[in-house]
């Protein structure tokens, strides 16, 4: 009798992951410039020196964190699968029409906010019910499903935004000589 293979044992590489979700972003016409521009709404009135430069570094070092990865991929593939109407059939109606008392999309997008704190939090509220620049294409209902790709960009605008207010305050302590805590995140 054949023997059963050995099934290989479970590996995921971390670059992969981060490669693919820039890929998968990308393929969704979402770019990093335009989050950029959402954080420098967010935060030009409270740094007034803030360049774009800082913002698009900001995107990416939010980006480069497993959590924030693993709510991109999932939101994606979820929209993906409502485009090609394979989801259970209640399920699929609720996503595609971006049904109001869903707000699992939002959820999701808290997994990213979560990991930087009550101003990434804020700064979503706010993005998400102005819905400048990038945030007003992809709620336009009538070019594909963004259901969960809109929060999650929102998202990694405002935690972006966080990450940029604690850091400026690490920033601060630094110059005036302090022990600053605050510089890891
Ligand atoms: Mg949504």
């Amino acid at each position: 009798m054949e023997q059963p293979k050995a099934k290989a044992p479970y590996s995921l590489n971390s670059k992969k992951v981060a490669d693919t979700t820039m890929e998968w972003l990308q393929k969704r016409g979402v770019k990093l410039n335009e989050i950029a521009e959402l954080v420098m709404l967010l935060q030009q009135k409270y740094y007034p020196s803030l360049t774009m430069e800082e913002c698009i570094h900001n995107v990416e070092q939010v980006l480069s964190k497993r959590e924030v990865q693993n709510a991109v991929l999932t939101g994606i593939q979820l929209d993906i699968l409502a485009e090609q109407g394979l989801l259970i059939p209640e399920l699929q109606d609720m996503i595609i029409n971006d049904e109001g008392l869903y707000g699992v999309d939002e959820i999701l997008a808290f997994s990213i906010v979560n990991v930087y704190g009550s101003i990434g939090f804020t700064n979503y509220g706010y993005v998400d019910k102005l819905k400048p620049g990038i945030l007003e294409r992809l709620n336009d209902k009538s070019v594909g499903c963004n259901t969960f790709l809109d929060d999650i960009v929102g998202a990694i605008a405002a935690s972006a935004s966080s990450r940029i207010a604690h850091r400026k305050q690490a920033e601060r302590e630094k110059e005036r000589g302090e022990d600053t805590m605050d510089t890891d995140r």
